[in-house]
């Protein structure tokens, strides 16, 4: 308790939080609740209202009714434009306090926060620009007597299903592109993070999103998750999660044919070759494994490296996890942050206990980290790790690196794809031909080039094989949610079938 009476910082009561349909706030009732702790701090702070499938069908109905009003599905795309330079604005002006309240119920450092929160404005203001460009085709190669258009409009109501590791930016880097075609949207946050989710309703509303197109229902995935994901007046779910749920969702949106964009789990290789900068690379190798604490879906946690320099690269990776600054999330010089929750700091130690039992060896950290007030595991790097262990497989979303070493360029391509997830990958070389072989190559929906975990709005992200459907992000993030529609026009007189 000591420690966090130097936080003066964490608030002084448990927020409660309502859900949002149809431009107002309602508050959780009768209904059941859930305090959050903070996972740096262990202290409740904030109460998420579980809602029910009800509450789901209120919120579809006043989604359908936005859409089916056009007040923005068929607005100009001037006019959504507009709107979303001022969301943008809005969210840049309550910097702060959104992350804030990012750090308090994800554990992750507030620096990292505000970065995720300066970047997730610009996916507003990247999508302003894409809603006016966005355009169909036209055809005029049919002769003299056929004219062809193709339009994109919106598609309609989509249900957008997010995970705690970073709730806002994992919104923003979906919910402004669905908005820039005129969709309206059901949002289910995380019941661990919500909070963020619901302030971005209110910034919504004051940028003049009319009400009923953003609508927030927060609860359990089981209930509120499984109810939007069979609902029939839901045209789209967007699904952002682990990979087992990804496969129950998509199972349950075959109820009424939805479509579905799934972006799920990963198991992402950094792979070095000897001729790399290697202490830039060590220091990305690093980064990319502390990054939310590895809780992240492109975290870089399976390192592949030349053997004539994996000895001496493992040490220098090794040097700079020891540096990394472990602590209180609140604290701006804090690098690596909480881990989420008590079920999932158990689930990464058991993996470290499994890696032992494979055969690893525990070359750094392997465990909690002491005197801290929260949970937090150590950087650890596994070495003798063979590329079919389970360690070196599964998603183990802690700051976990397994070392596995290989010869030449083709055989670190078959370690790196030899794995169910194809989410992302990281090469580091200074040779143009390895690095563009092992980009073309590598299974893997994002590909970083000396550098990792980087880049804006503009490029599409998403998975291959079970890392996901569909591409989130850049104008595909966009058409993603429209619907195509040919139209085939005639010129003139058309020619009788009955004569
Ligand atoms: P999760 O699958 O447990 O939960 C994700 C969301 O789905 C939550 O809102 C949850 O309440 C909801 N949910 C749970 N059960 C549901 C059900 N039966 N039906 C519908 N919804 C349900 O994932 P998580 O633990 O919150 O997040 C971590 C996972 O997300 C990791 O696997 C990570 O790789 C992945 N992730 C992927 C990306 C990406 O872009 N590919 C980004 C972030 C996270």
């Amino acid at each position: 308790m000591d420690q966090l009476k130097n936080h003066s910082t964490l608030p002084g009561s448990v927020r409660p939080l309502g859900f949002y349909v149809n431009g107002s706030m309602r508050d959780a009732g009768d209904r059941e609740t859930l305090v959050r702790e903070a996972p740096g701090y262990l202290v409740p702070v904030s109460e998420v209202t579980l809602c029910t499938t009800s509450d789901v069908d209120d919120a579809v109905a006043a989604a359908r009714g936005a859409f089916e009003s056009g007040a923005w599905s068929r607005c100009d795309a001037a006019v959504r434009a507009t709107a979303l330079l001022r969301v943008a604005a809005g969210i840049r002006e309550r910097l702060d306090e959104i992350a804030y309240w990012e750090t308090l119920e994800t554990g992750k450092p507030i620096t990292q926060a505000r970065a995720e929160i300066g970047d997730a404005a610009g996916h507003y203001e990247y999508c302003a620009g894409a809603a006016r460009m966005l355009h169909g085709e036209t055809y005029n190669n049919q002769g003299d007597q056929m004219f062809g258009v193709v339009t994109r409009q919106p598609t309609g109501v989509v249900g957008l299903i997010t995970p705690w590791n970073f709730p806002f930016i994992v919104l923003a880097e979906r919910l402004p592109y669905i908005l820039a075609s005129g969709n309206s949207v059901v949002v289910k946050p995380s019941e661990m993070t919500s909070t963020t989710t619901l302030v971005l309703a209110e910034i919504l509303a004051e940028a003049g999103i009319p009400d009923g197109v953003y609508n927030v229902v927060t609860g359990l995935g089981p209930v509120v998750g499984q109810a939007m994901s069979v609902h029939p007046d839901i045209d789209i779910i967007s699904f952002t999660g682990s990979t087992a749920t990804g496969a129950a969702v998509l199972q349950a949106t075959t109820s009424n044919f939805k479509k579905a964009s799934l972006e799920l789990g990963g198991k992402n290789p950094q792979i070095v070759f000897a001729d790399a900068d290697l202490d830039a690379a060590a220091d990305g190798v690093a980064f990319g494994l502390c990054f939310n604490a590895g809780q992240c879906c492109v975290s870089g946690s399976r390192l592949i490296v030349e053997d004539a320099i994996a000895e001496r690269f493992t040490e220098m990776v090794k040097e700079k996890l020891a540096r990394v600054k472990i602590g209180e999330c609140l604290d701006p010089d804090t690098q690596l942050g909480a881990i989420v929750s008590k079920q999932h700091h158990e689930k990464i130690l058991s993996y470290l206990e499994l890696g032992t039992k494979e055969g690893a060896a525990v070359a750094l950290g392997g465990g909690e980290c002491e005197g801290l007030s929260g949970r937090y595991i150590a950087p650890t790097v596994l070495t003798d790790v063979q590329p079919n262990m389970r360690i070196a497989q599964e998603e183990i979303f802690g700051p976990v690196l397994t070392v596995t070493t290989f010869g030449d360029a083709e055989e670190a391509l078959k370690i790196a794809n030899d794995c169910q997830y194809g989410l992302a990958a990281s090469i580091w070389t200074k040779d143009i031909d390895k690095a563009l072989t092992l980009m073309r190559g590598v299974h893997a929906g994002r590909t970083w080039v000396n550098t990792t975990i980087a880049g804006g709005p503009g490029q599409p992200m998403g998975g291959f094989k079970q890392s996901g459907i569909g591409r989130e992000g850049g104008m595909l993030g966009i058409e993603e949610y429209t619907e195509v529609k040919s139209a085939h026009i005639a010129i003139g007189q058309r020619t009788n079938w009955i004569a």
